[in-house]
């Protein structure tokens, strides 16, 4: 079976064994970030809706989970917001029915989290990651690209009365774009955000893969220590590359699982080889394989040449 809404597992760089599951399909957000790894959002839109249908996701967790494995985490991620899906606690719920002892994690860009709805299905999950780059208007505006009307006042709300009322774990992810959200000023204000949200633990992000604009450029790691420096908590991390390989996913067949990880996200055919646990020369063997067949291409950026899909092909 191939998969549409569920992808890898990929040995996260945050979460170990995880398998993914994406609850919209491309490209279906309430921002337009300027670094978004997923390419432009075409369906900007703060209306929750079953973009993919609860059966669909049932049945293609089922059918994973009865084949492979069982990975550490089950995230909700992919290539658009997850809390738009009106089914996320429905979805949840049926994976702690049927699997208790998966952990489940959602990454949401937070700008759902003042609806008392979304923070109630939100509250089954073991871990949230919500984002927060910003907390100045200019810096949201310019990074975020907002759904109309969104006020980045209300999103700080939401977290703040999210993280009053969970029960899990909260990181809250921060992704650093130099001369827009590094400045003092925006850096100690978001300070004060962050310990009024008491996280478990802060993450500073930075370009990693192509953004939506070109021109944009990862911070350094002097950038980020920088940043580091400047808020001053013990809570924060850089977050690292992945750096070591367990098994993992050894059911899984390798040409469904590259086409379901860089259908969403370019990778380089290091990151490939990394996040699913692969044999360098045999990866190397399928991207020129896909590559001739024209289902996939190649694209030469600053950390080197990033694989997409061109059509996704199911078997
Ligand atoms: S980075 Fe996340 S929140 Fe921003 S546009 Fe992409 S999917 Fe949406």
């Amino acid at each position: 079976m191939s998969y549409q809404h569920i992808f890898g597992p990929v040995l996260s760089r945050r979460l170990g064994i995880s398998l993914g599951v994406d609850l919209v399909t491309h490209k279906i957000c309430s921002l337009d970030c300027v670094y978004c790894e997923c390419g432009k959002t075409t369906n900007l839109t703060l209306q929750r809706s079953s973009y993919v249908t609860f059966e669909v996701v049932k049945s293609e967790l089922d059918h994973y989970l009865k084949h492979n494995e069982d990975p550490d985490y089950i995230t909700f991620s992919g290539s658009g917001e997850p809390t738009l899906n009106q089914d996320l606690g429905r979805v949840i719920a049926y994976i702690k029915a049927k699997r208790p002892g998966i952990r489940v994690a959602v990454l949401t860009n937070s700008t759902l989290l003042n609806d008392p709805g979304v923070r109630k299905e939100l509250a089954l999950a073991d871990l949230v990651v919500p984002s927060l780059d910003a907390v100045s208007k200019e810096a949201f505006l310019k990074l975020n690209r907002p759904f109309k009307g969104l006020l980045v006042e209300d999103i700080i709300e939401g977290i703040q009365t999210f993280a009053g009322e969970f029960a899990g774990k909260i990181w809250l992810e921060i992704f650093i774009l130099p001369g827009v959200n590094d400045t003092p000023k925006e850096l100690g204000a978001l300070r004060e955000v962050i310990l009024s949200i008491d996280p478990e633990m802060v993450q500073l992000n930075t370009l990693d893969r192509p953004g939506t604009v070109s021109h944009i450029l990862p911070a350094t790691k002097a950038e980020l220590d920088r940043v580091k420096e400047i808020l001053d908590m013990d809570i924060i991390q850089i977050i690292a590359k992945v750096a070591d390989k367990k098994s993992m996913g050894r059911n899984r067949d390798m040409e469904s699982a590259v086409l379901e990880t860089i259908h969403r996200r370019p990778c380089t055919r290091d990151d490939l080889v990394a996040v699913l646990n692969a044999d360098p020369d045999r990866m190397d063997t399928l991207l020129a394989k896909l590559e001739a067949q024209g289902r996939i291409e190649a694209r030469q950026q600053a950390r080197g040449v990033f694989y997409r899909t061109i059509k996704f092909l199911a078997k």
